[in-house]
């Protein structure tokens, strides 16, 4: 299960700037059946969109003239559907280069139906270097269930379109669906690599609560997301995307050699990032959370013995849209001791591939105790979460809440 690239933790515990920069666009042109995630239904005409993305662009230029995207190397423009701001988002990618010229991988989200040739060649032009496009299935059936804008049609035309630009294409799809087979499943993954992507995200459907889906399963179990279901379907993945090339690096993700993502990576290994747009998350060290307050005095003063803050932007998009500086933001903060972060990086890097980066657990054995850490890792290579290289096994991702729940219970443990 190792993969043969080692993807390295990286001790940046004192970095005072983020090395990669998240943007939230939080406007879909309609919501699907399970999305809980912060957007909002918005008309594509709306200047509230216009503004939105503006200010941004203003407040990442904030950013760089403050210090804290010195050395960023990544920037992702996710959402939401960032392809629905139309020419907004090439000069959205624009302002990011311009801001953080060591950015080398740029990465937009987008639908198929907003990613239109004009789109595409704009991005390429402002800099972008990486769509990943929301697919989810190449079946109409499933896409009405989902409640999705687009379809099977308009999802292949555009993933071809958006492979034919030179952009690096990745595509997510979604398995334990309502009215998805065996048969489907393999008839949408044969399709997507059909089409010459170089990364794939797969992932099981998750059934919130409180969206239209949760409420018309009702109190249900639907059979079509049964775990075992999940399970099958995310090992029927793995196996016809390797067959086709792409090596699995990560839980969910699978790539052509050099084409992983460098901006995910970063979240599983440690490096600081900001996040900037309603909702967004980020997580910056003592020295950069101190150069963030500086410039957002309502930022809390942090405790003592913090060693790394967890932030996420507040405020709904029309007051992001009206933001003048980052003096007019507002985060809420969650503060963590090095013992906690040194946990949270064994349990962020324990999605891997790889495994646990010898220098993560040297650094943890001395944040933690090396006691603690060794009595842990044993007990999960003993109840077959690891194997000896300490990368997860297949009962390791097919029960992954338990493996990182076990190295997360670190962060507390005497
Ligand atoms: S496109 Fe994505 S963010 Fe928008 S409603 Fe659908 S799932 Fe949610």
């Amino acid at each position: 299960m190792a993969g043969a690239e080692r993807l390295a933790w990286e001790p940046r515990l004192h970095a005072a700037s983020a090395h990669a920069l998240y943007l939230h666009i939080p406007f879909c042109k309609r919501k699907c059946a399970y999305c809980d995630f912060p957007s909002w239904a918005t008309p594509a005409r709306d200047a509230s969109l216009r503004a939105y993305a503006r200010s941004l662009g203003r407040l990442v230029a904030q950013a760089a003239d403050d210090g804290l995207l010195e050395g960023c190397e990544t920037a992702y423009i996710g959402g939401g559907t960032p392809t629905y701001l139309g020419e907004g988002l090439a000069s959205l990618v624009g302002r990011v280069r311009e801001a953080a010229s060591d950015v080398a991988e740029l990465t937009c989200e987008a639908n198929p139906d907003s990613l239109t040739d004009a789109l595409l060649s704009g991005l390429v032009a402002a800099g972008a270097t990486r769509v990943s496009i929301g697919v989810q299935s190449l079946s109409d059936a499933e896409l009405a269930e989902l409640g999705r804008v687009h379809d099977a049609a308009c999802a292949r035309e555009r993933v071809a379109a958006a492979v034919a630009s030179g952009l690096d294409v990745s595509c997510d799809l979604m398995c334990a669906i309502p009215r998805q087979t065996d048969t489907t499943w393999a008839d949408t993954l044969a399709g997507a690599l059909g089409l010459g992507v170089g990364h794939l995200s797969v992932y099981p459907l998750a059934i919130e609560e409180g969206t239209p889906l949760a409420r018309s399963v009702g109190d249900d179990d639907p059979a079509w997301n049964a775990s075992d279901v999940q399970a099958d379907r995310m090992e029927q993945a793995c196996a016809a995307i390797e067959a086709h090339g792409l090596a699995r690096y990560e839980v969910a993700s699978y790539a052509l050699p050099g084409k992983r993502c460098r901006h995910n990576i970063a979240y599983w290994t440690g490096v600081p990032y900001l996040g900037l747009g309603t909702g967004a998350a980020g997580m910056l060290a003592a020295e950069g959370y101190a150069r963030l307050r500086a410039a957002c005095p309502r930022l809390p003063e942090p405790p003592r013995d913090m060693a790394r803050a967890r932030l996420t932007m507040e405020g709904m998009p029309a007051e992001v849209g009206a933001a003048r500086s980052l003096a007019d933001l507002a985060f809420s903060c969650e503060f963590l001791t090095a013992r906690e972060a040194a946990a949270e990086d064994l349990m962020l890097g324990a999605r891997l591939t790889c495994g646990l980066d010898p220098g993560l657990v040297a650094h943890a054995r001395e944040a933690i105790g090396a006691d603690a850490v060794d009595g842990t890792l044993a007990s999960l290579v003993r109840d077959g979460y690891l194997d000896d290289a300490l990368a997860p096994t297949q009962r390791g991702w097919l029960l992954g809440n338990e493996l990182y729940g076990r190295l997360w219970d670190l962060a507390s443990r005497a």
